[in-house]
């Protein structure tokens, strides 16, 4: 048994290595500042696995707190996610990525070197590559160029494993390239949630499908790829987990700077994405074709020969996998807010779509009471209790409704049968993350049933469809 130190061990990344990392068996401390993920990760990585890992919400260049880690705890070995990472952010405000992603790295380097520490997985990215290298991309290539300043600091950081291995033996760095991660954990509970409108594809594909965004742009079809589209290197997240705990297996028994690509090999377009995700979860993604996005590669993927060889590790899933993953993430996000109880009986019903666009009010025959209960479009609400609160109070003070959402949509036919399933089910399930504070809240909870929008071409007539949660 380890025990690792975990810096953004509550992002989209990170909390999927904590949770593998748990379930082989290791001591867990997460160090995250929020800054990019919710506080309720800690909580559902610990609803995954049982296990409640120690958590500091601090900056990782906040050496006091980090002092105290080291204080407090044996560290084996670190494992360093936390970092700003838009890359066209990047662009704007270039002197807080290079402070902030090289400050934290030089920082936990100094304590992990008082602390007698010497293993450092680093997550670095298959933008090191920058635009001159040929595809596939090798790690002997080398990754002097950048195309923006967060791929500088990746490239920069590298370079400064790099020397600090040379100039200190005994010490590890494994230094992870990775490529395009998506997908969640088949809980349902984690996944890519990101502030705002994603940047990033398959966090936008989840959030069009749901009816949150309207529409997918695709960034340019003029490509010279086969489809016109983009091509790159889409990695299950879950798979990407797995590589750390490889790469800390061979940190243990090696030292020196050592980089390893991690992706699949293959190379998916847009195109290819976008339908792939409608297949694998019958839902309608709209797109549009857009202006290309300034500085995106036309192609990248892996050459993964090394990662198999040495580190053992090769990735598994499918990107239907991936697809279903991400949707489900998206529809447990929604389904939290369902209360399931209603405190005068009316009726408990969950959540059975992903979307969240409207709320009616069930009595326990299954007639709706109040319908169309509108909340924002577009809002991410992942609390239930907060939600059903909202409506209690605007019905209460006679606040008019909020408008109804622009994709309208139709009513969601109650059936009996998903009444008393609910009845038969006083608690949410597990991959619900009803959570204690939920279920006590939810029993002053109005009933609230959620309508898919009338916009998926893959919908039963007569209905939306019963969209139970997808696993994998
Ligand atoms: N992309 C797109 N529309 C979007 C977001 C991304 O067409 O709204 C394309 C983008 O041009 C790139 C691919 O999807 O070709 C992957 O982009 P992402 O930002 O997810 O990852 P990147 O490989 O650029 O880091």
């Amino acid at each position: 048994v380890m025990k690792i130190l975990v810096t953004g061990g509550a992002g989209f990344i990170g909390s999927h290595t904590c949770v593998e990392l748990l379930e082989a068996g290791h001591d867990v401390v997460i160090l995250d500042d929020l800054s990019n993920a919710s506080g309720t990760v800690i909580d559902k990585i610990e609803t995954i696995t049982g296990k409640r890992p120690a958590f500091y919400q601090a900056d990782a260049k906040d050496r006091t707190v980090l002092h105290e880690i080291f204080t407090a705890h044996r560290i084996d070995a670190v494992v360093h996610f936390a970092g700003f990472k838009a890359v066209g952010e990047s662009c704007h405000i270039p002197l807080a990525y290079y402070r902030n992603n090289l400050d934290s790295t030089l920082a936990l380097l100094e304590e992990m070197a008082q602390a007698g520490c010497t293993r450092f997985v680093f997550s670095s990215s298959a933008t090191v590559y920058g635009p001159d290298n040929a595809i596939p991309y090798v790690e002997t290539m080398p990754t002097y160029v950048a195309t923006n300043p967060y791929g500088w600091t990746k490239v920069m950081i590298e370079q400064i494993l790099r020397d600090y291995c040379t100039a200190t033996p005994g010490f590890t760095a494994v230094l992870l390239r990775y490529f395009n991660p998506i997908g969640g954990h088949p809980s349902g509970l984690l996944g890519d949630d990101p502030n705002g409108i994603p940047n990033n594809l398959m966090p936008y594909i989840a959030r069009v499908a749901a009816g949150q965004l309207d529409k997918l742009t695709i960034f340019g079809d003029d490509y010279p790829t086969p489809d016109g589209t983009c091509r790159r290197d889409y990695l299950h997240v879950v798979d990407l987990a797995k590589g750390h705990l490889k790469a800390i297996d061979y940190a243990m028994e090696h030292t020196g700077a050592e980089a390893f690509n991690l992706g699949t090999g293959h190379a998916v377009s847009v195109l290819e994405l976008v339908n792939t995700f409608m297949e694998a979860t019958g839902v309608n993604v709209p797109y549009v074709i857009g202006p290309r996005r300034e500085g995106d590669l036309p192609q990248m993927w892996a050459d993964t020969h090394k990662a198999e060889t040495i580190l053992g590790w090769k990735a598994e899933k499918t990107v239907a996998d991936m697809c279903r993953a991400s949707w489900n993430f998206v529809c447990s996000v929604k389904k939290q807010l369902c209360p399931v109880r209603n405190r005068n009986n009316k009726t408990a019903v969950s959540l059975r779509d992903g979307c969240f666009c409207c709320l009616h009010l069930v009595d326990p025959g299954g007639a709706v009471v109040r319908d169309r209960l509108p909340v924002h479009m577009g809002e991410q609400r992942d609390d239930r209790a907060d939600a059903a609160d909202d409506i209690e109070q605007r019905e209460r003070h006679g606040k008019p409704e909020l408008p109804v959402p622009r994709q309208g949509g139709h009513m969601l036919p109650l059936r009996q049968k998903d009444i008393e399933r609910d009845d038969r089910v006083p608690q949410p399930a597990l991959s619900e993350a009803g959570g204690p504070r939920q279920q006590c809240r939810a029993d002053h909870a109005e009933a609230l049933l959620c309508e898919q929008p009338q916009r998926n071409g893959a919908q039963q007539p007569g209905g939306a469809r019963l969209a139970t949660p997808l696993h994998n």
